[in-house]
């Protein structure tokens, strides 16, 4: 750890070498997903070519083999997030899917009518949707934290939305729209402190921040391996284990089961009794390679990196004629949310990856959000450990250009 050398973790990142439309690609859509060191590419050819197998059950050495691959990533994930036990850690496809599971199997079970759930106005669509099937399923109602007008939560008005009928707290650790960092620990505190259980949405946080699930004292984590230099297709939920415990299964099928008659089955320990069906074998094992390269830079070194990008973009596009910051709260991980006044978002971005630079545009499955600010979207650039500088500039002159058309 220490500072981050550039050019050394630039070469791991094949993707990253090559022009688009004639122009050197700059990569800014890092909170959509990240692209993928070459180590976690290399895992997943060489799992295929050498190792392929199902897990937990065959008796020969592939199987066996893959078995250990699959729980050494269990074993990573369980560090990365400082969970108490592998136990505690189970294998999704996705935030999505893992938001999901608590909403449909915790919710099944312990949210009644009349029973409140709050999320925030920050939240993604798939922090919102499930928890709005499970009210409207079981009668429960959903309660919205508003934000300030810099995209902070209103802390106060929070504290007054608890009350002993909450059974759940659902709140993003850092909006992936405008980058806010919510300062959860103390939420969660004041969650549990009405009997409230709590999931933290660490999609856009664990690349970024040390995420530690003993400290922060949450009962659930979500987040996907794709935004942290992984593979797509595999998430993570953490739960604490007596509350997993008490949970129904997610969906029923192999591997979920300890014994299967037509009279009554029982159900495997966890975290198998949520990994229904054969899991997506190659992706968890290659994912141990995302989660050791960050762990070889260092979640500090890597904040460090991220936020002079930050702040020499946020600095830079302050002098552009036009600009208008959408998110600037005090705490934000390295996203930088706006718009050119007169411009749509998305022609900013096309004109944009005219010129090589690869930005989002819209409304970041954050409709809500967006609709609080008035504006239908934004143009998003998010910063990752292999950007530079040289980029940040080029981004800034582009921007420059562009809003010379209209302003
Ligand atoms: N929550 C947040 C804050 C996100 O940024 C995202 C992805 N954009 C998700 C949830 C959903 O993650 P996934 O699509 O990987 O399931």
């Amino acid at each position: 750890s220490g500072i981050i050398a550039e050019e050394k973790i630039r070469a791991l990142f094949p993707i990253l070498h090559q022009e688009v439309n004639g122009k050197p690609l700059a990569y800014f859509d890092n909170a959509a997903t990240t692209q993928k060191p070459i180590q976690v590419i290399e895992a997943l050819k060489n799992y295929y070519g050498v190792d392929n197998s199902n897990i937990h059950r065959g008796a020969h050495t592939l199987a066996s083999r893959a078995t250990d691959y699959f729980e050494q990533t269990r074993e990573l994930v369980k560090t990365f997030i400082n969970a108490p036990s592998v136990e505690e850690v189970i294998f999704t496809k996705g935030t999505t899917e893992s938001i999901n599971l608590v909403a449909s199997t915790f919710g099944r079970k312990f949210i009644n009518a009349g029973d409140e759930i709050i999320i925030s106005t920050l939240e993604h669509h798939s922090n919102i949707v499930p928890w709005q099937m499970l009210c409207e399923e079981k009668g429960a109602i959903l309660k919205i934290i508003p934000i300030h007008d810099n995209g902070e939560l209103d802390l106060e008005a929070y504290k007054n939305l608890l009350s002993d009928k909450t059974k759940m707290v659902a709140v993003v650790h850092a909006s992936n729209a405008l980058g806010t960092i919510n300062p959860v620990k103390e939420m969660i505190t004041q969650a549990h402190s009405v009997g409230a259980k709590f999931l933290l949405d660490g999609a856009q946080s664990t690349a970024h921040l040390e995420v530690d699930v003993q400290d922060l004292n949450c009962d659930f984590l979500a987040f996907s391996a794709h935004k942290v230099y992984g593979p797509t297709g595999v998430g993570v939920l953490y739960g604490k284990r007596e509350v997993l415990e008490a949970m129904p299964p997610y969906q029923g099928g192999g591997e979920m089961i300890k014994e299967v008659s037509f009279s009554k089955t029982t159900y495997n320990d966890i975290p198998y009794k949520f990994e229904a069906g054969t899991p997506n074998i190659g992706d968890v094992i290659a994912f141990a390679e995302a989660i050791k390269f960050i762990n070889q830079l260092g979640k500090a070194a890597i904040r460090a990196h991220e936020n002079r990008l930050l702040a020499h973009a946020t600095e830079s596009c302050s002098k552009i004629n036009g600009f208008i910051p959408i998110g600037t709260a005090k705490d934000k991980v390295s996203v930088l949310s706006f718009g050119i006044n007169n411009i749509h978002p998305f022609d900013v971005g096309m004109m944009l990856d005219a010129s090589g630079i690869a930005v989002r545009t819209g409304h970041h499955c954050t409709q809500p959000l967006m609709e609080r600010f008035n504006i239908e979207g934004t143009v998003r650039a998010s910063f990752a450990v292999y950007n530079t500088m040289e980029e940040i500039d080029r981004l800034v002159e582009s921007l420059t250009k562009i809003s010379k058309r209209k302003n």
